[in-house]
């Protein structure tokens, strides 16, 4: 039923867009297959293919589709890579990236999120993808290195915990900065300083910080 206007928001919104095109055809790919509209509430199927980010509960959004799609690409997935993905929200960018990638590790702060997105991912039938509630400042220790880290939310800097969980040559995306001034970055772990490039000024929510959490995270099965 949304199958048309998913690869028309593909061709207009994406491969279309008129200044940063996005030409990674498997990434292309991954947002034709993958139903958005599954990850929004009811309320919002009708704008679930909108080129605008949409309420998904707990005052949490989800970025609109050209911004998944331009973090995706710049991740460079390899079918082989683990990934680290933080702020798990309704699990869509953990979907898109299921379709890519070897393992998709994600979490997510505010435990109903990730509860209901692993509800959602199983369904869906994206068995290589495991949700944890917790604090995504910590990342996923057990089971790094990642081949690739993408950070759905703005801390006011890279978490050094995260870089410590990127292999060397691995690639992490973050929007960085306060509210109404973030700009979305692309790292690199290199041995010394990683290098580092702006990618685009963005508007992500603020990553929190998760006081007074049981010290062992949940890990819900698929
Ligand atoms: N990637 C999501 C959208 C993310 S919205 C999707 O595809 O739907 C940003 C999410 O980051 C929110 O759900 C928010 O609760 C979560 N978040 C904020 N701070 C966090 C933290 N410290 N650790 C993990 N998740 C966090």
């Amino acid at each position: 039923m949304f199958a048309g206007v998913r690869q028309r928001m593909v061709q207009e919104q994406l491969a279309g867009d008129p200044e940063r095109p996005i030409r990674n055809s498997a990434v292309l790919a991954a947002m034709t297959r993958v139903p958005r509209h599954e990850f929004v509430p009811a309320s919002q199927h009708a704008e679930a293919y909108m080129a605008w980010p949409l309420p998904i509960g707990f005052g949490q959004t989800i970025s609109q589709p050209y911004i998944v799609a331009l973090m995706t690409e710049e991740l460079d997935p390899q079918p082989t890579d683990r990934v680290l993905e933080i702020g798990t929200g309704s699990g869509y960018q953990a979907a898109v990236l299921s379709g890519l990638v070897a393992a998709v590790f994600t979490v997510e702060i505010v435990e109903p999120l990730a509860r209901d997105a692993a509800a959602r991912l199983g369904r869906l039938g994206c068995r290589n993808v495991q949700v944890r509630a917790g604090d995504g400042h910590e990342g996923w220790p057990e089971a790094a290195p990642f081949d690739a880290i993408i950070v759905t939310c703005a801390p006011e800097s890279v978490p050094p915990q995260l870089l410590a969980q990127l292999r060397d040559g691995g690639r992490l995306i973050i929007p960085v900065g306060p509210l109404g001034d973030q700009e979305l970055r692309l790292l690199e772990q290199r041995p010394g300083r990683p290098g580092q490039r702006a990618v685009l000024p963005v508007r992500f929510v603020p990553m929190t910080r998760g006081a007074g959490r049981s010290a062992v995270p949940a890990t819900f099965n698929l």
